[in-house]
């Protein structure tokens, strides 16, 4: 027996690789957004990771009658009040770049002390069946410092600044099987699994 296909509610590559990396030993078949013309951007409006996650999910699921998951990601930074959070993929601006985002994150912690630069990245997993229905919903994250220098190349978005205390090291640094293991996305995917693995099951003998 296979399941559903599912649809990933992102057009960021590096995202969906490490998610396609996650669901692919389970079986579940991932297929991209950019896979259907059909299916314009969906506006990211909400206000938190939670609503992001869902409004995709379901707006993709309902244009293309497919199962859908959105997930909504970002960095909380503590020393600046959980900023620049839901805003992360545009913290510099409309046409924000990884280079410019993390130019503007080094420059608003200019000053402060390695004590106070810890942070989190943010994983939000909603999946919705073909009708627009949110079945199923998970949060997870992971805690880390922000670094003075970039340091790697692995990775995207903030990995090169963001220090995982245990290993001394960065996401940029760090093989991207240990990312795959200890990332925010990998600890919401962990648990999202089993149940996702149960509801495809479901609509496959339904
Ligand atoms: P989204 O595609 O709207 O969820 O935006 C996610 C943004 O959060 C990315 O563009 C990055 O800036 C940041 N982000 C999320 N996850 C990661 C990660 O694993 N590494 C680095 N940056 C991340």
């Amino acid at each position: 027996m296979s399941f559903p296909e599912v649809v990933l509610a992102s057009r960021n590559k590096k995202k969906s690789e490490e998610i396609r990396a996650l669901l692919a030993p389970h079986g579940v078949v991932v297929r991209s957004v950019a896979e259907f013309e059909e299916m314009g951007d969906v506006v990211e409006d909400g206000t938190t990771f939670a609503e992001n996650a869902a409004k995709k999910a379901s707006e993709t699921a309902t244009t293309l009658k497919r199962w859908a998951i959105g997930e909504d990601s970002g960095l909380r930074v503590d020393a600046l009040k959980g900023a620049p959070g839901v805003y992360s993929a545009r913290y510099s601006g409309p046409n924000a770049t990884d280079d410019a985002n993390n130019a503007k994150l080094i420059e608003d912690l200019q000053g402060v002390p390695t004590e106070k630069r810890g942070a989190e990245y943010v994983c939000h997993v909603a999946v919705s069946d073909p009708d627009g229905n949110i079945r199923l919903r998970i949060e997870a994250t992971c805690r880390g410092r922000i670094g003075t220098e970039p340091r790697g190349t692995n990775g995207f978005g903030y990995d090169p600044y963001f220090i995982i205390p245990e290993y001394h090291a960065t996401f940029g640094e760090l093989s991207p099987l240990v990312k795959q293991v200890l990332s925010h996305r990998a600890r919401a995917f962990r648990r999202l699994i089993p149940q996702l693995v149960k509801v495809l099951t479901e609509a496959a003998t339904t």
